[in-house]
């Protein structure tokens, strides 16, 4: 099963996507992940997106495409996946659906969790990340056991750069103008699903997984 996550910045399909990902044994692909590890690792490509992810900017398509396109090549990627993050734009959409149909594949579902700006902005001010190994909680919706620290690894939580409040807003508007008309794009390949994404993390994921079966 290939499936792709939409929604805006905070909506929660990380969390979703690392669930699907764990209920279908398929592999959960986050370019976000995939930015912050070569970030952590002073890369070259991490020095680069740096730049444009703590503006609350998209890294440029150039950037991201073939990195996605290598790693669905991968042989765990065969039994399908879950893309989270990806695509972000309509040039990042056309390059994978052109990827893919050159191996005789295609995308099953988009889900999108929907949740409207001002959730959005009141979510992600309560949004910590482990600073380690990148689990993602929240201080009220999804708490650790203890606070400050992560469940997984132990590591410390903090507030990601790009989850304070201007740079939430930057993205919130990002994602209006160059993520949200990959909902057209998916619903003209009638493979769009929309979830409510304002219920609690189980509901929505029920709702979810009424969908994938
Ligand atoms: P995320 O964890 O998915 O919210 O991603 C964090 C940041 O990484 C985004 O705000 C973007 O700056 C960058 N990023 C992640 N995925 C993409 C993508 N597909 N295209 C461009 N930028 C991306």
């Amino acid at each position: 099963m290939k499936i792709i996550m939409l929604g805006a910045p905070g909506a929660g399909k990380g969390t979703q996507a690392k669930k699907i990902a764990e209920k279908y044994a398929i592999p959960h692909i986050s370019t976000g992940d995939i930015f912050r590890a070569n970030i952590k690792n002073n890369t070259e490509l991490g020095k680069k997106a740096k730049t444009y992810i703590d503006q609350g900017l998209l890294v440029p398509d150039e950037l991201v495409v073939d990195l996605v396109v290598d790693r669905l090549a991968r042989e765990d990627a065969k039994k399908g996946y879950v893309l989270d993050g990806f695509p972000r734009t309509i040039p990042q959409a056309e390059a994978l659906d052109a990827a893919l149909s050159e191996r005789g594949e295609k995308i099953d579902y988009a889900i999108d969790v929907e949740v409207p700006d001002s959730a959005i902005i009141e979510r992600m001010s309560g949004r910590r990340s482990c600073s380690q190994c990148g689990a993602s909680y929240h201080v009220v919706f999804n708490p650790p056991k203890t606070e400050g620290v992560c469940d997984a690894c132990g590591g410390t939580l903090i507030l990601r750069d790009d989850d304070k409040k201007e740079t939430v807003e930057k993205r919130l508007s990002v994602y209006h103008e160059q993520t949200k008309p990959l909902i057209d794009y998916y619903t003209g390949q009638n493979i769009i699903k929309e979830v409510d994404g304002t219920r609690s993390m189980d509901e929505v994921f029920n709702a979810i997984t009424g969908i994938l079966g």
